[in-house]
């Protein structure tokens, strides 16, 4: 059954805040017809190994990658990094680290939720993770299952949404932070859904000056106006428009597998943009192109 487009550069699994483990994700993406798939869970690379046994007795590349969500008075700034390496301890270090502060940052959630008069409990927070990278998903999916809420989307618009009652800003990188990161450890960081940045046009030059590469412009939820604005600022800074579907099968989030159009050349021009570790940490953090 080939339901989908063959390239799908931003996909959540079981490690972050997906629903299914990495293989059974790469299984479906694989059987709507794709055939190239970032995984990107946030704040790890754990899933990239089983994504990439399956990927291979399927046939779909897999793209080791993350999705780093940053906090600043800029919104949802959130920075994908493609080609990165699951076996760089320098980069799990920095990652470990974002991991814990997610922790912290769901266990005052708790709290804080528990004292409002929706008790959940951390340790069923935790087995609905199962292991992933915490994050407000597994909340949502706590409220629900605790019949605080009517659905598993309703938790983020009435209690854990930025400025809800039990919202908890993060402890984390900044988006200038998250790009250096990325290029620092040899990937190639892209701006994820930008229609969730405010202040669009200021943020970008600091964003390309960090290294910034690439620009999510094919995103389900965009409209068409905001496709063609994002295309006007990858020629404005010379960024690879990515695109995917932000899959995580909860709730209404994202859109399908393959479910959203990335032309074929994304890949190439993408990879022309990868630098090695080392040339990449001579790189001054901030400047133009060499
Ligand atoms: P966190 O990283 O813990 O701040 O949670 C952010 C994640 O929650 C995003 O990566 C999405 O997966 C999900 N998310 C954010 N806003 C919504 C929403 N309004 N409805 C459903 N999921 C959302
Ligand atoms: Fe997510
Ligand atoms: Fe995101
Ligand atoms: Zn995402």
């Amino acid at each position: 059954m080939t339901v989908g487009y063959p390239i799908d550069l931003h996909t959540h699994s079981l490690r972050s805040d997906g629903a299914l483990e990495p293989s059974a994700l790469v299984e479906r993406a694989a059987a709507r017809g794709v055939t190239i798939q970032a995984l990107s869970d946030h704040d790890t690379l754990s899933g990239v190994a089983d994504a990439v046994a399956t990927g291979e007795r399927l046939g779909v590349r897999i793209i080791p990658s993350t999705e780093l969500n940053t906090e600043s008075e800029w919104g949802h700034v959130h920075i994908l990094g493609y080609f990165l390496d699951p076996a760089d301890a320098t980069l799990e270090d920095r990652l470990r680290w974002l991991r814990e502060h997610r922790g912290r940052r769901v266990e005052l959630m708790v709290e804080k939720l528990s004292a409002l008069g929706y008790p959940i409990t951390l340790a069923r927070v935790l087995e609905i993770a199962q292991g992933g990278s915490l994050g407000r998903p597994h909340l949502a999916q706590a409220l629900f299952e605790a019949g605080h809420v009517p659905t598993y989307d309703s938790a983020f618009d009435t209690l854990i949404a930025d400025g809800a009652p039990a919202y908890v800003s993060r402890v984390g990188l900044t988006p200038l932070e998250a790009v250096q990161l990325i290029v620092a450890r040899g990937g190639v960081p892209s701006l994820a859904h930008p229609f969730t940045v405010n202040g669009l046009d200021e943020l970008m030059p600091l964003l390309v000056a960090g290294g910034l590469a690439g620009i999510e412009t094919y995103y389900g939820s965009h409209p068409p106006a905001m496709t063609a604005a994002c295309l006007t600022l990858a020629r404005r800074y010379d960024l690879v428009p990515t695109g995917g579907s932000d899959f995580h099968g909860r709730g209404d989030h994202g859109a399908p597998l393959g479910g959203t159009f990335v032309p074929p050349e994304t890949i190439g021009a993408l990879e022309a943009r990868r630098r090695p570790i080392a040339a990449a940490t001579m790189t001054p953090a901030v400047g133009g192109k060499s």
